[in-house]
């Protein structure tokens, strides 16, 4: 059986950062990358616009300012990206302001799904290159710590040091994982809301800034915008009971690609549990069955105009007249979604939705549609041993999944973040 160096789980970027870390630091250390997808899965593949501006992605309870700060110099440095321009924005800042809600000015870049897949073949090539081994279509399945061994689906490799980055998809995995390994974690945030969509002529802003951030009260914000040739998606995820949910997301291409008139983007509101609610996870996969259960099936999509109504969107209605668009996922239910959405998330996005239209007049036009649900698990937060992410001896959980990030840079960065751990250690 072969050991290596370093086994690193996950191709997304926060288990590629943590990769090239370690090979520059080491360019003769035998790393092993598995992931059990054909391409990394995450948010490098889909839209891949990157924020370099502290928060944004660096959940501040293991990031304070100056050493995010450090770290994003050092993404960057790295990764080269071309910022994106932002202008003609005093206007919104001000009428912003005066309502009480704040507008992030973050520097930004967008390679659309088309160039995130390019970066993705060529990061990859350049690890190869440079002797990591690469196992993709092979899934991590657990460890046993004793005699440090991987088991995969394929084979079992000896360990060194492994770094566990399964990315969003893999939370559930690695809450297992924690149990299994009695790593101690608690798992009491969520983020839940909507996915809008509407022609961009009603939400003119992304001309100037690409993914305007705006915090609004209630710890509600908007997250992920997408414009150009610009797709609202949905994701299958597997809950801890087996079942299957979806949840709504977003992308767009770049902008080699013919733009379809639209911009989407997502409005969340973040809960953080106390006693005696014991998992953020298990209550969010349950309002995602609720969503499922009144989609038949399928997530939920409501026209603005509809809802201000109080009436459910349906099929007949769907299009024509005021609703001037045809959804970019046509596979969601019209439906209503005041069926499905807890009175305390619909309350504060309703209320951010209005204010937003203050400041960029247009969003609730009535064809505008919002879909539902859009819940993000960021916060299976593991107790960890050191600064570094290490959790057990020797294993270090990092990324979305571990609750170490909630965007590519911040992945990246954390990925660094164990590299240095493991450099320190090894005396690389
Ligand atoms: C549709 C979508 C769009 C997004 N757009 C953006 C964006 O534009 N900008 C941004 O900053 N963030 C975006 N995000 C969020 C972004 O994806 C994450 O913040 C980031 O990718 C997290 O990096 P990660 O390395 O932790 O996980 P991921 O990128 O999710 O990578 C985890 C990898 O681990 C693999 N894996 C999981 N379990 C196993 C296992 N058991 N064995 C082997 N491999 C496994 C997965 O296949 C995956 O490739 C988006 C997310 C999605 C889903």
């Amino acid at each position: 059986m072969h050991t290596y160096d370093c086994v690193i789980v996950g191709s997304g970027p926060a288990g590629l950062g943590c990769a090239f870390e370690l090979l520059a630091s080491n360019p003769s250390a035998s790393i092993l990358l598995l992931d059990q997808e054909k391409v990394s899965s995450g948010g490098l593949r889909n839209d891949c616009k990157m924020n370099f501006t502290w928060p944004i992605g660096f959940p501040i309870e293991y990031w304070e300012h100056d050493l995010s700060v450090e770290y994003l110099e050092r993404v960057e440095a790295f990764l080269n990206p071309t910022i994106i321009p932002q202008t003609n924005l005093s206007t919104y800042q001000k009428r912003a302001k005066r309502i009480g809600v704040d507008l992030l000015m973050i520097r930004q870049s967008h390679l659309g799904t088309d160039g995130g897949l390019r970066l993705i073949k060529r990061l990859i090539e350049d690890l190869s290159k440079s002797g990591v081994e690469i196992a993709l279509e092979e899934a991590f399945v657990g460890v046993d710590r004793q005699n440090k061994r991987c088991i995969t689906s394929k084979r079992e490799v000896g360990y060194d040091q492994l770094v566990v980055a399964p990315g969003r998809h893999g939370f559930d995995f690695l809450r297992k994982f924690m149990r299994d390994n009695d790593i101690d974690y608690t798992d009491n945030s969520i983020d839940v809301g909507v996915r809008v969509e509407t022609r961009i002529e009603h939400y003119p802003i992304v001309k100037d800034y690409y993914d305007p951030k705006f915090i609004f009260p209630e710890r509600t914000r908007t997250f992920c915008t997408n414009s150009g040739a610009a797709h609202v998606v949905q994701e299958r995820y597997t809950a801890a009971n087996g079942q299957h949910y979806y949840s709504v997301n977003g992308h767009a291409w770049s902008n080699e690609r013919e733009p379809n008139g639209l911009v989407n983007f997502a409005i969340l509101r973040s809960v953080e549990f106390t006693h005696p609610l014991a998992s953020g996870q298990d209550y969010a996969e349950n309002l995602a069955f609720l969503a499922m259960l009144t989609g038949g099936g399928h997530p939920i999509m409501q026209r603005i105009g509809d809802f201000r109504l109080g009436k459910r969107t349906t099929t007949e209605g769907l299009n024509g007249d005021l609703n001037d668009f045809v959804p970019s996922l046509p596979s969601c239910t019209p439906g209503d979604i005041s069926l499905a959405m807890p009175a305390k998330f619909l309350r504060s996005i309703w209320k951010a939705l209005k204010q937003l239209d203050t400041i960029v007049p247009g969003i609730l036009h009535p064809g505008t549609i919002l879909y539902y649900p859009e819940i993000k698990l960021y916060a299976n937060k593991p107790v960890f041993m050191d600064g570094y992410f290490q959790a057990s001896a020797d294993i270090y959980l990092i990324g979305d999944g571990a609750g170490t990030s909630r965007g590519i840079t911040g992945a990246w960065a954390s990925g660094m973040r164990a590299a240095d751990g493991i450099r320190r250690k090894k005396g690389w």
